[in-house]
């Protein structure tokens, strides 16, 4: 396949899952056993493929962005445990040139994070010009992990007058305008929120703790996290909700099936590199000087 038909094709086939406008979104709508066409039996082949093909392509279109060096790509995840951030970043990012693109991962706020405003951490990671930039978890934990658990809140320093009934709204806003300021920049902004079933993160969690080769990923804290599964959802819901925008979509990409996840992110990331107007940079008359120059001279 030629790079102008993957466009095409990732067009397609991410749409279902963007969402730009979230005052209709609800979560129930997006099942997270959904594989588009892509049947069971024929998904390693298929996905393979198309992965693969995705990959090349996406390769193709960072080599512009960096060569360009203008656009910059801030692509932002967010899941509940298990469901396959950073296995969707490591494949999705394979092919690309690790000199192009700085992944940074949000864990608890240290004691200097809390000490500024909740953004400050995160700005200070933002992709340079011509640059990827992927956020494993981001300021999004604090309208989904410091909702979810208010405690978090209270260690935040705030001035407790600041802390009232409208605060998750008065984030939701924040944070679309930071968003909307960053596109401003030119730097794009595209989020991702992988979504899995109660049910298959058990499975995974299970698989974690009898496999020992994969006891390290396990904490048990993410085991009591799940009793609070429909709180999650909820925030997670209404995060989308509120802060779904044309200039930075989410990606609600179901998550059972990891082949399947990393294809629909795989294809969302070329549509958002493909709608920017990458090129090479064009050379001018005295580059061109220049460069017959030194053909010259190496060459006698
Ligand atoms: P993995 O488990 O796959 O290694 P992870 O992203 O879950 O990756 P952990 O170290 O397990 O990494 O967890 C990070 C934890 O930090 C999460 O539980 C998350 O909710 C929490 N966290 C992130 N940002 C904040 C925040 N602003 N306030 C409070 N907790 C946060
Ligand atoms: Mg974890």
């Amino acid at each position: 396949m030629k790079t102008k038909e993957v466009i095409k094709t990732a067009r397609e086939l991410a749409k279902p899952f963007r969402v730009t406008k979230g005052k209709n979104f609800r979560l129930k709508d997006i099942d997270p056993d959904d594989t588009l066409d892509f049947t069971k039996e024929e998904h390693k082949s298929t996905a393979k493929e198309a992965l693969a093909t995705g990959v090349m392509a996406l390769a193709e279109l960072q080599d512009k962005l960096y060569a360009q060096d203008k656009w910059a790509v801030l692509l932002i995840f967010q899941a509940m445990d298990a469901a396959g951030k950073d296995g969707a970043i490591k494949h999705v990012m394979s092919g690309i040139n690790p000199q192009g693109c700085q992944v940074y991962s949000f864990k608890s706020p240290s004691a200097e994070d809390l000490d500024h405003d909740y953004l400050w951490r995160c700005m200070k990671c933002l992709p340079n010009r011509g640059h990827i930039g992927i956020f494993n978890r981001s300021y999004y934990e604090e309208v989904l992990v410091v909702r979810v658990h208010p405690e978090f809140l209270a260690k935040a320093k705030l001035p407790p007058k600041l802390i009232g009934k409208s605060i998750w709204q008065e984030r939701y806003e924040d944070i679309s305008n930071f968003e909307q300021y960053l596109g401003r920049n030119g730097i794009i902004v595209r989020k991702f929120f992988l979504h899995v079933s109660k049910k298959e993160q058990k499975q995974r969690f299970l698989g974690r703790i009898e496999d020992p080769l994969k006891n390290w990923k396990f904490s048990s804290n993410d085991a009591s996290e799940r009793d609070y599964w429909d709180d999650y959802m909820k925030a997670y819901e209404e995060m989308i909700q509120e802060t779904a925008t044309k200039y930075a979509p989410w990606y609600v990409v179901p998550a059972n099936n990891k082949w399947f996840t990393r294809v629909v992110v795989a294809l969302a990331v070329i549509d958002a590199l493909a709608s920017l107007d990458l090129a090479y940079p064009k050379v001018d008359e005295s580059k061109l000087k220049e460069l017959a120059a030194a053909k010259k001279k190496l060459l006698s």
